[in-house]
């Protein structure tokens, strides 16, 4: 790359505004272009369910950078436009408004979308989703003393969404279709945990049970019903059900893809030469698992990805692989899982469930230590970057043992 060449970054999330800082700073001299459908530059989504929700962080505080900030490091920012479509063949990008950008290299970093269900009633008002700042901003109006949401999914927005809502008094309802919430993203023991924990703060919990209509009353929801006729009257309703990836650039213009998004390589390459792709929407290898691939959403991944794409492209040694991690803030949980749990054979328990303080590690067969989910545990946590990070076998006595610190079994090696 030279100091002439232009890339060009098509989504600014976590993703794409990251990416272009590591290139600014790893070097590039070239011309940058950031482009996002929002009009916001790249800002925090975490807070948007918690703290930003619940009115205690403000729109302003949430930006990763101020906008002097991309002036000052000469990067142009192209907001409030969708790009299109791309053509690998010549190397253009095709915005919503017709302009079409040339680039040498092109980093796609669209992440996803709220997943919304086709359902009678779909379109009424209140019915609500949360993936930006606009979304929050109309969830804040529907939240407080008075008022009943109905939360459908029981994923980390659900459960998160819930915990806000009736942080500020609303009334909440959650509804989710498996037989327990976070079927798809926690253990059994850790969901059954979070389902007594979310019960106690006064959250009703309907697992099992699937939505078929929303009712509606001068254009506005009124109510859900369920499968069997039931109707859960409400004033607002959030529907969490999952992620779509924005992965039809790609698709469209022929990358290698896979039901679970767009192939990429350790380094972020696609199929297409000078193209490549972080973020939610991409089917990665994952080192430490044996290469097997998988999709990771979350925001340290994009970060680690967008690190790791930089240093390609400056032809730069890659920085070391990162072992995933998420979190996630519910009433005064703070939930820390690192590593995944693929082929998990056997959990250990170490600390009190009933306490809301405990770490549950995930063990393979050969004893691996595979993940840790940790629940106010942060030093728990910590430890579990090093034994799955190091792929450590551990013997579960000693996990489960809280009278030998967790920074000890680490140094045992
Ligand atoms: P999610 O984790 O996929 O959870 C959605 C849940 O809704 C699943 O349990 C799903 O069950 C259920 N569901 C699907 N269709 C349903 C229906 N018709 N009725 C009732 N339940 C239904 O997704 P999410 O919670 O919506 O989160 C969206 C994205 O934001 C994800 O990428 C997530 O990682 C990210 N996020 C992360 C955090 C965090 O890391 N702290 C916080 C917020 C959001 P099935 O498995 O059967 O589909």
């Amino acid at each position: 790359m030279n100091e002439t060449s232009r890339i060009l970054v098509v989504g600014a999330g976590h993703g794409g505004g990251n990416v272009v800082a590591a290139l600014r700073m790893g070097g590039h001299e070239g011309e940058i272009v950031l482009i996002g459908d929002e009009p916001s530059a790249p800002y925090h989504r975490p807070p948007l369910s918690k703290t930003y929700l619940k009115g205690k962080a403000e729109a302003a505080t949430l930006k990763l950078r101020p906008e002097s900030w991309y002036d000052a490091e000469n990067i142009e920012l192209r907001l409030g436009q969708s790009a299109t479509a791309l053509d690998p063949a010549v190397r253009t990008l095709t915005l919503g408004d017709g302009t079409q950008l040339s680039w040498d290299r092109l980093i796609l970093a669209t992440g996803s979308r709220a997943r919304r269900l086709a359902i009678p009633g779909a379109e009424l008002d209140g019915i609500l989703h949360l993936r930006s700042l606009a979304d929050s901003d109309r969830l804040r109006e529907a939240v407080g003393p008075g008022r009943r949401l109905v939360i459908v999914g029981g994923g980390y927005i659900g459960l998160e969404v819930a915990a806000s809502a009736i942080a500020l008094g609303t009334e909440a309802v959650l509804i989710e279709r498996e037989s327990r919430i976070l079927a798809r993203v926690a253990c059994e023991p850790l969901a059954a945990f979070f389902d007594r924990y979310h019960r106690g703060k006064g959250l009703e919990i309907r697992p099992g049970v699937d939505v078929e209509a929303f009712e509606g009353q001068g254009g506005h929801v009124s109510g859900v019903r369920l499968a069997g006729g039931e109707i859960i009257d409400c004033d607002a309703v959030v529907v969490g059900v999952g992620a779509a990836l924005c992965d039809g650039l790609a698709r469209d213009a022929g990358l290698a893809c896979e039901a679970g998004g767009v192939v990429v390589d350790e380094n972020g390459r696609t199929s297409a030469e000078g193209i490549y792709a972080i973020g939610d929407m991409t089917w990665r290898p994952m080192p430490l698992y044996g290469g097997r691939r998988f999709r990771l959403e979350s925001v340290p991944n994009a970060v680690e990805q967008g690190r790791r794409v930089a240093a390609d492209i400056l032809g730069k040694a890659p920085p070391a692989h990162e072992v995933p991690w998420v979190w996630s803030d519910q009433y005064e949980v703070k939930l820390q899982i690192v590593g995944v749990p693929f082929d998990s054979h056997r959990l250990v328990v170490r600390g009190a469930i009933d306490e809301a303080k405990f770490a549950i590690f995930h063990l393979a067969d050969s004893g691996r230590v595979l993940a840790v989910e940790a629940v106010n545990m942060p030093q728990e946590f910590m430890a579990g970057r090093t034994l799955v990070g190091e792929a450590r076998v551990v013997d579960p006595d000693l996990l489960a043992d809280t009278n030998i610190p967790i920074k000890e079994i680490v140094q045992r090696g």
